[in-house]
């Protein structure tokens, strides 16, 4: 069974500051992330090698987004998105998405 079956995806967007490796500004980018809410339950059709990696899979969400632009308006560059995490569990207890 493919592990994506163990998730409910759905994309959400997360402000992060970021600075332009051009200009050095740093500004707030808005970035895209995959999330994968564990599901309750397994599907039915789930064999015990699925039940096994099920109860060890935890809800995540990765970074979609790997270029962001500059938002100062002399440089405006494109660049690749690094410093920060690209992919975080989701703890217990995270606000539910509406
Ligand atoms: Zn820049």
């Amino acid at each position: 069974m493919d592990e994506r079956a163990f998730y409910n995806e759905s994309q959400t967007v997360k402000a992060a500051e970021l600075t332009c490796p051009f200009c050095r500004t740093p500004s707030k980018h808005d970035l895209r992330w995959l999330v994968r809410r564990k599901k309750d339950r397994l599907p039915g059709n789930a064999n015990s090698e699925d039940r096994m990696k099920f109860q060890k899979a935890q809800s995540y969400m990765v970074l979609l987004d790997d270029k962001a632009a500059c938002k100062n308006l002399r440089c405006r560059k494109r660049f690749d998105i690094t410093g920060i995490k690209t992919m975080a569990f989701l703890a217990e207890g995270l606000p539910k998405e509406e």
